[in-house]
């Protein structure tokens, strides 16, 4: 029999996007008791290092600007991107939670506005959700820690990983957290996973993303897919395994990324041959890292002018890239030329605008991307409300799963993946999760 050190209503593990959202809209119920155990928020999370565009469809911003969308349209725009049918209601369950919650944190205090600057491959609609300083994730999950201060029924646990699941009879009915290096013993009502993927595990990425090659990392050294096993001994399922979000937008040597919305402001993708080798709106990041990992060396030249650096400065990316001198100034075709080792003329052949487009005019903005591999997107099998399933498609009791933890969006290939995904994913799930484990108490 085990010894409980302690006993809560629901155990989150991680303490990022998925586990804060879930623990902020559990504890709306003065009845549960809920701890977020948290590896270590000085390590971080992928969610703080994001760029925090929050995808929704339906919301107040874009009634505003104007824009017509619909959660439907955003489920639609996801699944014809991923084409992974058997996820469809999933999907729709996030897109349908998106917009309140989204209004939602705004009415937290928090400042968000609709990007309507930030146009994405695969997207029908402008619906990316952004804090109205550009500052990224980082921002927005200050905010939403500082908001669990507040509630006096839950603890953040910092520097306490969780190291196994504890079950009885195939439920899940407690976590061992180590805590200055002591096991404890923690009983819950629920568990949930929040953990995020496996992208930070060399062994797992290995074994399950081989085809990545050897990218720049970009993500948080947390994402070690602690949780998949031990829900896998419980009889859960690991699905899109192969999938990930990656990123054709990492600067070579300096690991910031250029703005995915360059691209729609004509900018171009030259490789070390000096060729134009692809229609750079037509992907997505992720689907653009696959595109560059078959370049020579790996790489190419993003080129663009004052015109669309004017358009994009001032996104978090641009500012990071701008202030680690990761972007060089060409003011002449020669110049730029002579970076690319190429004549004037040939690299005036190369710029020219593909029909429909911008011409680029001096002076220029190069530079060197490559890709890199940011977050897992395969996971768990999970329902609409996160319940972890067997193979039978039966819930495990007790057993929930959101965020990088479960199955993602992307479908079965990294080129599935659609802007704002990750995001949506960890904190929808977060936020349907946790209304439903709210409710299960009576207040
Ligand atoms: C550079 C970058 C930019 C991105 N930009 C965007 C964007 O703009 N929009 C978007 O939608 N998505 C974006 N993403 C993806 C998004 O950040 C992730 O999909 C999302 O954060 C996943 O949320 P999560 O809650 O599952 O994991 P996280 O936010 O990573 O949180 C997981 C937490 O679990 C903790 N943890 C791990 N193991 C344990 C353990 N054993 N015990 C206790 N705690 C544990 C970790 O320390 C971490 O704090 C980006 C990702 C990266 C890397």
């Amino acid at each position: 029999m085990t010894v409980w050190d302690a006993e809560v209503d629901v155990a989150v593990v991680g303490g990022g996007a998925c586990g804060v959202m879930t623990a902020l809209r559990a504890a709306r119920n003065p009845a549960v008791t809920v701890a977020v155990f948290e590896k270590s928020a000085r390590e971080g999370c992928n969610a703080a290092i994001s760029s925090g565009s929050l995808a929704a469809g339906g919301t107040r911003w874009q009634a505003a600007a104007g824009i017509e969308d619909s959660p439907e349209r955003h489920a639609e725009d996801i699944l014809r991107a991923s084409g992974d049918e058997e996820w469809r209601q999933v999907v729709e369950a996030l897109c349908g939670a998106a917009p309140e919650m989204v209004h939602w944190i705004a009415d937290t205090g928090y400042p968000i506005e609709l990007g309507t600057d930030m146009p994405r491959a695969g997207m029908t609609a402008r619906r990316l959700h952004t804090d109205t300083g550009r500052l990224g994730g980082g921002r927005l999950m200050r905010h939403l820690r500082a908001l669990i201060d507040k509630h006096g029924n839950v603890a953040f646990v910092d520097e306490a990983p969780v190291i196994d699941l504890v079950s009885h009879l195939g439920e899940a009915t407690g976590v061992v957290v180590s805590q200055n290096g002591s096991p404890q013993r923690i009983r819950a009502g629920a568990v949930v996973l929040a953990a995020d993927g496996f992208a930070g595990n060399r062994a797992l990425v290995e074994e399950h993303l081989p085809h990545l090659g050897t990218p720049f990392y970009g993500g948080v050294s947390t994402s070690t897919g602690d949780a998949l096993g031990w829900a896998l001994r419980l009889g859960g399922q690991l699905r899109n395994m192969g999938a990930a979000l990656r990123s054709g937008l990492v600067v070579v040597d300096h690991g910031t990324r250029v703005s995915p919305a360059l691209p729609f402001n004509g900018a171009v993708l030259v490789n070390l041959d000096g060729e134009r080798f692809v229609d750079e709106e037509s992907k997505g990041y992720s689907s653009m890292a696959g595109v560059l990992r078959r370049q020579p060396g790996e790489r190419a030249a993003m080129i663009w002018d004052a015109t669309a650096m004017a358009a994009t400065r001032e996104s978090e990316m641009m500012r990071e890239c701008l202030a680690a001198g990761a972007i060089h100034d060409h003011p002449t075709i020669k110049d730029l030329a002579a970076s690319l080792h190429r004549t004037p003329e040939e690299t005036e052949r190369a710029l020219i605008p593909f029909p429909g487009r911008r011409h680029l005019t001096a002076p220029y903005h190069l530079a060197w991307v490559t890709h890199g591999l940011l977050a897992t997107q395969g996971g768990l099998v999970i329902d609409p409300s996160g319940r972890v399933l067997t193979a039978a498609g039966e819930p495990i009791p007790g057993l929930y799963a959101g965020g990088g933890t479960a199955c993602g969006l992307a479908g079965p290939h990294s080129d599935g993946y659609l802007s704002g995904n990750g995001l949506l994913a960890a904190f929808g799930m977060g936020w349907l999760i946790g209304d439903n484990l709210s409710s299960k108490h009576r207040s």
